[in-house]
């Protein structure tokens, strides 16, 4: 059996029923993408726009792609048309160009509020308050849907740590989902700790060296 077969296979009989898993592509060619395909594996995820539209514009058309990765504004035009969800909203500028781009071509785009929960400063994301704003504006964007959120947590070895920020993305989760578009989506868990992001009540996984291998 194939690495790719392999890991996919043990990957899915793990996953609780309406948890979906990603498949991390990014920096992976299109044979990698094309293989976990024919397995049945239809959502996949990239962090760098060029490549997602390349892989977008080759790659089977039912296929459900994700933006993982940090989203510049001037980038969100050329994933608007075909992007299933995007992950990384991480300010309010951010989401009102979605909502323009979803405005110009007649779309409504889905996406997840991605939440500053690790220690590291460098990670992206919103705070509270910050989730509060968009929350009371949220009326006036017609052309996204906001899902859910999103969250990455510290790298470390620290388990206690990761399950304390997963956690508390949980309970944020939680206590704002009367405004998400259903079925609401709670995206978090990578290869490195998505059991512990499964036990913590999250949706959706984003996996991808545990499926195609180290980058
Ligand atoms: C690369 C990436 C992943 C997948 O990471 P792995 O450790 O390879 O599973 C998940 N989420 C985001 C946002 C990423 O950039």
């Amino acid at each position: 059996m194939s690495a790719i077969k392999k890991a996919l296979s043990q990957l899915l009989v793990e996953l609780p029923e309406k948890v979906t898993l990603v498949a991390v592509s990014k920096t992976k060619p299109a044979t990698a993408i094309v293989e976990a395909y024919s397995y049945g594996q239809r959502d996949f995820g990239e962090n760098k726009v060029q490549e997602l539209v390349e892989k977008w514009e080759t790659l089977p058309k039912d296929i459900n792609w994700h933006m993982i990765g940090h989203l510049q504004r001037n980038k969100v035009k050329y994933i608007a048309p075909f992007v299933h969800l995007i992950h990384g909203i991480d300010s309010l500028r951010l989401l009102e160009e979605v909502n323009r781009q979803g405005a110009k071509i007649g779309r409504k785009i889905a996406v997840l509020l991605q939440v500053h929960i690790a220690e590291e400063e460098t990670k992206f994301g919103l705070d509270t308050s910050e989730l509060e704003t968009i929350f009371s504006l949220l009326h006036t964007l017609n052309h996204v849907e906001v899902k859910g959120l999103m969250g990455m947590a510290t790298f470390t070895s620290n388990q206690d740590q990761i399950r304390s920020e997963f956690n508390h993305l949980k309970k944020l989760f939680d206590s704002f989902q009367s405004s998400f578009s259903p079925p609401p989506i709670l995206s978090m868990g990578m290869s490195g700790a998505y059991q512990i992001a499964l036990e913590e009540g999250s949706t959706l996984i984003r996996i991808g060296s545990s499926l195609f291998g180290s980058r």
